[in-house]
């Protein structure tokens, strides 16, 4: 009755559009002032699965300092995500993580490892792979705190049960697919620790390929060959570090198992630049590139032969790690190849800088 009478004008008795226009504004503003905290509400909640666009909050699980410099660090989804990245990408992509630090507003990669830890009995850490098809989104990552710097020194005191802010997976290198037949490598002996298990057949000869790891630099092929399906050929890694057992003990287990099931050839050294100088070993191992041939070969048989003819030399690591193995990147940009790679017969075409 009131509102028939606020909209009608009274001296013609008919319905005045302006006084209309005005009740409907006054009824409509306070909605639209409530929506928009709603609205706001409604889409951080639909923010669950990892995404560039957005950071989502994940939990920090469990983590383990293996050496005052370097620590594992478990992290979980607070909701449970519908994709699993590890299947997803498997061998075809390296990716990483951004993690956020709210109060500096800075943002820094980090490469996952698709591994949790298990709870063992003598105080010792035991960590586990993640079971094919596991969509817990549960990752590992492997961090180096420097003493001046200012995210992973941050990480290394947040409590556990804290919670981090993600996002990604970014992308930072994409292999050639294998054809769409062949099978994928089983990684159960990685849990069992069943190195008997034969060498499994694949359908279609695998190219392989050269890491040079400076520092954690080492989880960028350790994703490659830990992940589901994970890469099909050999990888050779030449890994520069101050102190392999120290630095890396929890994840020695498995480099070991890989290297027993011929997927690994691992080499370490603790005075990388000496080696870079005398090159006594290093000539040894890293020849000139063998040719790419294709994707479609037919593979004869198992190989137990532990030839490695790597095609790609990947190097990831600090940037005087990587100026000195193979000139330095520039952001985006590859830059030149020089360095010893450049010394050994490498160059752009076979050369693949990651920060
Ligand atoms: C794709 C990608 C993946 C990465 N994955 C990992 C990973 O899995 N684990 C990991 O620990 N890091 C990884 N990093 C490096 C990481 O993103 C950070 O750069 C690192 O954690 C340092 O960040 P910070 O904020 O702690 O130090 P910052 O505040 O950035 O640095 C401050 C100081 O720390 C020292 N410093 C920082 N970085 C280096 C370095 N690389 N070498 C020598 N001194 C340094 C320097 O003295 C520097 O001035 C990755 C980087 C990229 C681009």
């Amino acid at each position: 009755m009131f509102i028939k009478r606020f909209i009608t004008n009274s001296n013609t008795g008919k319905i005045s559009l302006w006084r209309l226009g005005l009740l409907s504004a006054g009824l409509t503003a306070p909605i639209a002032l409530v929506s928009n905290p709603v609205s706001t509400y409604l889409e951080e909640q639909s923010k669950v699965e990892l995404s560039n666009d957005y950071f989502v909050k994940y939990r920090i699980s469990w983590r383990h300092f293996v050496d005052k410099d370097h620590y594992l660090l478990e992290i979980e989804p607070i909701k449970r995500q519908q994709n699993n990245l590890w299947k997803e990408h498997g061998y075809r992509k390296l990716w990483s993580i951004q993690v956020k630090q709210p109060q500096i507003h800075v943002v820094r990669h980090y490469t996952p490892l698709p591994l949790e830890h298990v709870d063992s009995e003598n105080n010792g850490i035991k960590l586990k792979v993640l079971e094919d098809g596991d969509s817990s989104g549960k990752m590992m990552l492997y961090i180096k705190k420097y003493e001046n710097g200012e995210v992973a020194r941050w990480m290394s005191t947040l409590p556990i049960g804290n919670e981090i802010e993600i996002r990604g997976p970014y992308i930072d290198y994409q292999f050639p697919e294998a054809p769409a037949d062949e099978i994928c490598l089983d990684r159960r002996f990685l849990n069992d620790g069943n190195d008997q298990v034969p060498v499994e057949a694949l359908k279609y000869k695998p190219y392989d390929v050269n890491f040079f790891t400076g520092g954690t630099g080492i989880v960028t092929p350790l994703q490659l060959m830990l992940t589901e399906n994970p890469f099909k050929g050999k990888i050779q890694i030449i890994h520069a570090c101050k102190n392999y057992q120290e630095e890396l003990s929890p994840l020695i287990p498995f480099i070991d198992l890989l290297k027993s099931k011929n997927r690994l050839q691992m080499h370490y050294f603790e005075d990388f630049k000496s080696e870079l100088k005398n090159k006594r070993k290093l000539n040894k191992l890293i020849k000139a590139p063998f040719p790419f041939e294709s994707l479609d070969i037919p593979s004869i048989g198992a190989s137990s032969s532990t030839t490695i003819k790597p095609v790609v030399s990947f190097v990831v690591g600090p940037e005087g790690f990587i100026a000195n193995v193979c000139g330095p990147k520039y952001d985006l940009n590859q830059g030149p190849i020089t360095g010893y790679l450049d010394s050994r017969g490498w160059d752009n075409d076979t050369v693949y800088k990651l920060s």
